[in-house]
């Protein structure tokens, strides 16, 4: 682990509460489950796993990429190149300006 000079930080009570309900929701998904646990327990408190890398993006779609709610990075579905600041996935939709986007990379 590193060992750095930054003391951790201790969460509030209120966000204690949010991680232990999002890592609750997170537990019934299936899936990759460990790390939607772990990304839904960091979100709650304010923090995103990395990114999709960009071996990991689904080919021929745009590769724009946003966290949701639960801190899960989604990629655009659309075509490459699409009109439009919008993304998408289906459910969930964001712009380039949502504060959790990656604009699409060439
Ligand atoms: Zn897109």
């Amino acid at each position: 682990m590193d060992q750095t000079t930054t003391a951790r930080r201790v969460i509030t009570k209120d966000e204690y509460e949010e991680a232990c309900r999002r890592v609750h929701v997170a537990s019934r998904l299936s899936g990759e489950g460990v790390a939607n646990v772990v990304a839904a327990a960091l979100s709650a408190v304010g923090v995103l796993t990395p990114p999709l890398r960009p071996d990991e993006l689904e080919p021929g779609c745009c590769t724009a990429q946003a966290a949701d709610d639960h801190g899960y990075w989604l990629q655009c579905g659309e075509d490459p190149g699409h009109a439009g600041e919008s993304h998408g996935d289906g459910d969930f939709g964001w712009t380039d300006e949502y504060a959790d986007a990656i604009p699409p990379q060439d």
